[in-house]
């Protein structure tokens, strides 16, 4: 099943048309696209019985998958082979920080660039469905809606800022946390350690790489964070992303204004943002 935030109603999408869930579950559930992970089992026993689609998708109107999440996770130097590319050993365990909710955006439109040092990172997002309290890894796939396309876009210079370094705000301007274009469910979305990622700018790629190299696992991640915080329906894991990113390539590249980025991962989707100035 792909889930989608249309136009700020939850849809079902099922091809070029789309399930409004309140419209079809006649306000069993509501339009909040949000809502849908609190009630995460019923609305998926509901969503089994293939409701009829109610109108056409108009993908122009997409949102992020989970607009208001309560905690954002994301993992660094979570791929072998980007740890390789910023000169840094692998993590004994994995290395985490928080892109604040108010950056999350969804998956197409203008970001504001702040400075000439942005950079990109595909990243593979898992989508919280059940609340997860020191889970075993084994048991973790059930606390998981779905996978979702992520950029958790990097300001450099500020990511560098502090001793030792914090990376938190550097990756919360506002836009720097899109998601989509859609929740894909697990039965749909392939193998989650075997799916190619990556980006372009302008159409040039710059980051073509493949889940195989992540270092910690989804449910790994989620035995992990979850030994700590509890998980919530909704929450985001950013986690991490391959090699090619601008900072690391020679010369170094960053984001300018106009440039188009297209991100993209294997069976779930792409987002595509047009970056601009602060005057736009
Ligand atoms: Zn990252």
């Amino acid at each position: 099943m792909r889930l989608a935030n249309h136009d700020g109603r939850l849809v079902i999408v099922t091809g070029d048309e789309v399930v409004d869930v309140a419209t079809a579950s006649e306000g069993r559930f509501g339009p909040d696209p949000q809502a849908a992970y609190d009630a995460w089992d019923d609305f998926t026993a509901w969503a089994a019985q293939r409701p009829a689609p109610t109108g056409k998708l108009e993908e122009a109107t997409l949102g992020p998958v989970s607009p208001r999440p309560r905690q954002v996770f994301a993992v660094g130097l979570n791929y072998a082979d980007h740890a390789a590319e910023s000169g840094l050993p692998l993590p004994e365990y994995p290395m985490i920080f928080t892109k604040f909710v108010s950056a999350i955006a969804g998956p197409y439109g203008d970001i504001v660039l702040p400075s000439t040092t942005v950079d990109w990172e595909v990243e593979l997002v898992a989508v919280i469905g059940r609340a997860a309290k020191a889970v075993r890894p084994d048991d973790a796939w059930s606390h998981v809606a779905g996978l979702t396309v992520g950029q958790d876009l990097s300001e450099r210079e500020v990511q560098r800022r502090g001793q030792p370094p914090q990376f938190s705000l550097a990756k919360s301007y506002p836009g720097f946390g899109p998601v989509g274009p859609y929740l894909v469910t697990l039965d749909e979305a392939g193998d989650p350690g075997d799916l190619a990622l990556g980006c372009s700018v302008n159409g040039e790629v710059m980051q073509d790489g493949s889940t195989r190299a992540m270092v910690f696992s989804i449910p790994e991640l989620i035995g992990y964070l979850s030994g700590v915080c509890t998980l919530l329906p909704g929450d985001l894991i950013f986690t991490g992303t391959p090699p090619g990113v601008g900072q690391g390539r020679t010369p170094q590249r960053f984001l300018a204004p106009g440039d188009v980025l297209e991100t993209t991962i294997e069976g779930l989707g792409t987002m595509r943002h047009r970056l601009i100035s602060p005057a736009g």
